[in-house]
């Protein structure tokens, strides 16, 4: 391996440490502790790992995750209910619904009913506008983490060829809008591929950066990455019983110049993100000023 390794999980736990001193300082100042909901739809075993993961990191960070668990034939009114509840619940800074819920439900149709000042995934279409506009309110949590990653590990995106495989709404679609915006982090020029992309070996060959977010395992080769390039690895697959990334990492990582490793990169970075985006929540709901996101 000649790749530098960005590792996700010492980084995610520093800033896990901040956060908790931050949350610490504001539950003094306000006498308030910030609550994160969760609710969960059926019971799908990683879906229920993730938010347990979510749960346990508010609570080592001295906030409060409580869990809402619907069964998997749950009808489309009773979720909107239930958010209605969180939405007007003062005790609730932060509402996540854990994706993806059961078919028979309108995904659109809940994550518009998220109250936007509570919407600590930032899926809802306000934030989803004012990230597009460059004045974020709450940045998604993957690629946010991911634009940290790059900053912590001294990665420079100004001016860089960024290109970012898969389009979704969760990850690929903010991982574009946040490295073109103007200022640190952003103002790289990004090229976004897809399954309809034509010879996407080529494009992402002139790669500075290369998000990889497309979930399929070892997707991404070593003669794909131009030599030196930097390479996030966002993918979650599970092989067997072993969980693999979207990159080919042995390989890959004698070509890259610095990479993420799975696990241990992106995923640790997603559910900090969360925790300093349910702060926010809370600070925002008690009329604190804040800077903007980022
Ligand atoms: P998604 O299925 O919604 O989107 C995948 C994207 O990949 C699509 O836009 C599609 O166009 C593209 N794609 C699929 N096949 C392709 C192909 N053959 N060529 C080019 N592009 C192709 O997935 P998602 O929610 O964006 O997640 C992507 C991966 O990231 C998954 O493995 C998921 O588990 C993982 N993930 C990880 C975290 C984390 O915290 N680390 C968070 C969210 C998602």
């Amino acid at each position: 391996m000649t790749a530098a390794l960005i590792d996700g999980k010492s980084i995610a736990a520093s800033i896990r440490e901040r956060i908790a001193g931050d949350a610490a300082a504001f539950r003094q100042r306000s006498g308030v502790t910030p609550h994160l909901a969760a609710v969960l739809v059926g019971d799908d075993p990683a879906s229920a790992v993730y938010v347990r993961n979510k749960q346990r990191g508010c609570e080592q960070t001295g906030m409060t995750g409580s869990l809402h668990r619907l069964s998997a034939d749950v009808s489309q009114s009773q979720l909107l209910e239930l958010i209605a509840r969180l939405n007007a619940d003062p005790d609730v800074h932060g509402i996540l619904v854990q994706l993806p819920l059961p078919r028979h439900i309108d995904d659109a149709r809940i994550l518009d009913a998220v109250d936007p000042l509570k919407d600590v995934d930032g899926f809802h279409p306000t934030n989803v506008g004012l990230l597009s506009q460059g004045r974020p309110r709450f940045i998604p949590c993957t690629p946010h983490g991911c634009q940290v990653l790059l900053r912590e590990a001294g990665i420079r995106t100004a001016g860089a060829h960024a290109v970012v495989i898969g389009r979704s709404d969760i990850v690929g679609k903010p991982m574009a809008s946040l490295l073109l915006q103007k200022g640190a982090g952003g103002d790289a020029t990004v090229t976004v591929c897809h399954s309809r992309t034509r010879d996407l070996a080529a494009i992402v060959r002139e790669a500075d950066i290369v998000i990889a977010a497309i979930g399929r395992p070892h997707f991404v080769t070593a003669d794909m990455i131009r030599p030196g390039a930097t390479v996030i690895d966002v993918g979650i697959n599970r092989l067997g019983q072993v969980l693999v990334g979207d990159v080919e990492f042995a390989e890959v990582s004698k070509v890259a110049g610095a990479i993420t490793p799975v696990p241990g990169g992106v995923g640790p970075m997603t559910i900090a993100m969360l925790l300093g985006n349910t702060l926010r929540a809370a600070r925002l709901q008690t009329g604190e000023t804040l800077e903007t996101a980022g």
